[in-house]
């Protein structure tokens, strides 16, 4: 068995990607905070398809949470290990700076950076024992040029691409690469209020992108095939300006 832990699966990106590595032969550990009703469809839908999953409920920005729920994965998996981790689970709460509340900067840096931290220092040390790993971490365009009334955003993406290159060479000896997937204007829950015919003129492809093609970037970086690409962080934008 191979195992994929896709954060902020019930819905959107990680939704796709579950499915997608499902089909490619993983089974797939569905993560979600809330909404259960959701992540059981994920995983309905993934079992429809002829694969297999299970759901893994914790909230990414709550340490303490990630490791029990880690630990208890472990226990009823004793042979096994996560071989693939994506960490997808965000959020963003837009404001002008001279507006922004500390707890709106607070939340979104503790869901995308520490999020990325908690988890991912728990599931690579199996990775590097085995010598085998794949990390995967969604960013965003607003990381790369920034994006006025996202600062939070846009600072937690910038740091977690940083944390992406550094982890990056730490680990490339041992075979686990980590990579960085930038998406542009994706139609999900978060972006459902932007989809607009003005906003679509801004991107070249005319549109905005759909979850499966992420979903198709993230399945290539999990494989095989993508086993000399680290340190990377890699567009999916319709061809807007980074
Ligand atoms: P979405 O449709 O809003 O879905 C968010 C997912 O994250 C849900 O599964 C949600 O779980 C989960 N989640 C949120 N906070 C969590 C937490 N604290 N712990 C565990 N799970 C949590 O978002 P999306 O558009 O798919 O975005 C996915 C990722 O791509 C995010 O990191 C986002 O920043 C990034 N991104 C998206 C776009 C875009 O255009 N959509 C562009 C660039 C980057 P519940 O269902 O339980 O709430």
């Amino acid at each position: 068995m191979k195992y994929a832990l896709i954060t902020g699966a019930s819905r959107g990106l990680g939704k796709a990607i579950a499915l997608r590595l499902a089909k490619d032969g993983f089974t797939v550990i569905i993560n979600y905070q809330s909404n259960k009703e959701a992540a059981e469809d994920t995983l309905k839908q993934v079992q429809e398809a002829g694969g297999t999953g299970e759901l893994l409920p914790f909230n990414v920005a709550d340490s303490q949470a990630i490791e029990t729920a880690l630990e208890s994965w472990a226990t009823s998996h004793p042979d096994d290990y996560i071989s693939v981790l994506v960490n997808n689970a965000g959020i963003h709460e837009d404001n002008l700076m001279i507006f922004m509340q500390e707890d709106q900067w607070n939340r979104v840096l503790d869901t995308t950076l520490n999020g990325f931290f908690y988890i991912t220092r728990r599931v690579l040390k199996n990775m590097l024992t085995r010598r085998n790993g794949r990390i995967i971490n969604m960013a965003s365009l607003s990381g790369l040029k920034g994006q006025p009334g996202q600062t939070n955003y846009s600072a937690a993406k910038a740091a977690l691409i940083g944390a992406t290159k550094a982890l990056a060479q730490e680990v490339a000896a041992r075979k686990v690469t980590v990579n960085a997937i930038a998406p542009g204007f994706i139609a999900t829950d978060m972006t459902k209020e932007l989809e607009n015919d003005e906003l679509k003129k801004l991107i070249p492809l005319g549109r905005f992108g759909k979850p499966e093609e992420v979903a198709a970037l993230a399945a290539f970086l999990a494989s095989d095939d993508a086993a000399y690409i680290t340190g990377q962080v890699i567009s999916i934008n319709g061809g807007l300006y980074t």
